[in-house]
């Protein structure tokens, strides 16, 4: 395949494979077994037709996507989601493969989304949603086969409907979804684990790299399960929290917030906007104020060519799922800003769904510090592969977790003689 310059335009997935091209490329890795990596493997769309609590009778469309299972079951979110789409959950399907082969977990990677706002349905209508979903793809899931977890739009309680739609038809299986309450075999630790995984990320790459971590400013876009944990974490570090945004707006305060009361405030109020002691921004102009460290945590595509010049941090974190266009990557690159990818970067929500479903499977469960070590353990091994690749092959962090991905997969794919 010739290399193709990046652009903003390409399609999610197209944007995906860019980088797997990349790294697949360089790895020498021979043309038939890229094309199997490239490919997701199962596709399923379903419609799933629902009663509103208005009397009619609503049609949505789910999609479960299985990108490549050669190292273990599927694994991966469901997203709820007004813009979900195919070609979206494909490149968050195929991201899962990497991001679980970069944790060196036994899983798979996929993803599930279906179109439509949650914020308008009401609990009795996202319940009866999530049970008719989880029919209609139950063929294809199962605690050995494809494990679903929360994304965008989902929570611990979408979780509980699922496990117990799928229980309907087969029996009591709480590791068929990860992400549960605790109180239905949920994992402790596991809401707040991307973030989690996100500060030991971040501070097993500053000690590697005599990054001075202490005391530097940090801008947090977004402050929903994954941000709002970050930002409330990342101070652990003794980093300055100094922006934070939601999808209404954004605050800034170059002395810091205080983030234990921006979370109080926007929870009684429902958004950041308005919090007293910070000046109002807007969200995009939120990702180019001076910090030393960004943290993308909301959705896609949102470092983009254009505002990728303005961006003033010295480092990127990517605690969303594909927060940077492959063109804008290669723009932070060239202007020497430090990108740490989010196949490794939010690694530790994926990595705390594997020690949930290894609880049950075993009926047995561990405290939240049993957890946290263990989750730290993880994400130090694999930040440290991936600066030892970087390093060594003098590529970038997203190229190096990349090769580590590919690599993985690749030869599960030779062990198992799949071709
Ligand atoms: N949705 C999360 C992710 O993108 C978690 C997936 C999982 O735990 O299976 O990594």
């Amino acid at each position: 395949m010739t290399p193709v310059a990046p652009t903003d335009e390409m399609s999610s997935f197209e944007a995906v494979n860019w980088f797997f091209d990349q790294s697949a490329r360089r790895l020498g890795i021979n043309e038939e077994l890229q094309e199997l990596m490239r490919h997701p493997w199962r596709e399923l769309t379903v419609s799933i037709p629902v009663r509103l609590d208005n009397g009619k009778v609503k049609v949505f469309t789910g999609y479960r996507v299985q990108h490549n299972g050669a190292r273990g079951p599927y694994k991966g979110g469901i997203r709820y989601h007004p813009k979900a789409e195919l070609d979206e959950v494909r490149a968050l399907a195929s991201l899962m493969t990497w991001k679980t082969a970069v944790a060196n977990i036994p899983f798979g990677g996929a993803k599930g989304g279906v179109v439509c706002d949650p914020g308008s349905l009401s609990q009795s209508e996202l319940n009866r949603l999530t049970r008719r979903y989880i029919q209609n793809i139950a063929h294809v899931l199962g605690a050995t086969r494809d494990i679903p977890a929360p994304d965008l739009g989902t929570n611990a309680q979408t979780m509980a409907w699922m496990m117990d739609a799928y229980g309907q038809l087969h029996g009591y299986t709480p590791g068929i979804v990860t992400g549960k309450p605790v109180e239905l075999g949920g994992s402790y630790g596991r809401e707040a684990a991307p973030g989690r995984g996100l500060v030991y990320c971040l501070e097993e790459w500053a000690s590697l790299t005599h990054f001075p971590i202490q005391g530097t400013k940090v801008v947090v876009q977004g402050f929903g399960q994954v941000g709002s944990w970050a930002a409330r974490l990342i101070g652990d570090l003794g980093c300055i929290v100094v922006g934070i945004s939601d999808i209404n707006g954004g605050i800034y305060n170059p002395r810091g917030l205080n983030v234990q009361d921006v979370l109080a405030y926007s929870l009684s109020h429902g958004s950041v906007v308005g919090f007293a002691n910070a000046d109002a921004v807007g969200g995009t102009e939120l990702l180019e104020l001076p910090c030393d460290i960004l943290i993308p945590a909301a959705v896609e595509n949102v470092i983009r060519a254009d505002n990728a010049r303005r961006i003033k941090a010295k480092v990127v974190a990517e605690a969303a799922n594909h927060p940077t266009t492959p063109a804008a990557d290669l723009v932070l690159q060239e202007r020497g800003i430090v990108l740490i990818p989010d196949i490794l970067v939010n690694a530790g929500g994926v990595v705390v769904s594997y020690f949930e479903w290894a609880q049950n499977i075993q009926e047995f469960r561990w405290d939240e510090d049993r957890v946290n070590q263990e989750l730290a353990v993880f994400m130090k091994q694999a930040t440290q592969g991936v600066v030892e690749t970087a390093k060594r092959d003098n590529i970038s962090y997203r190229e190096a977790a990349f090769s580590i991905g590919i690599s993985r997969v690749a030869r599960a794919i030779e062990l198992r003689g799949f071709v």
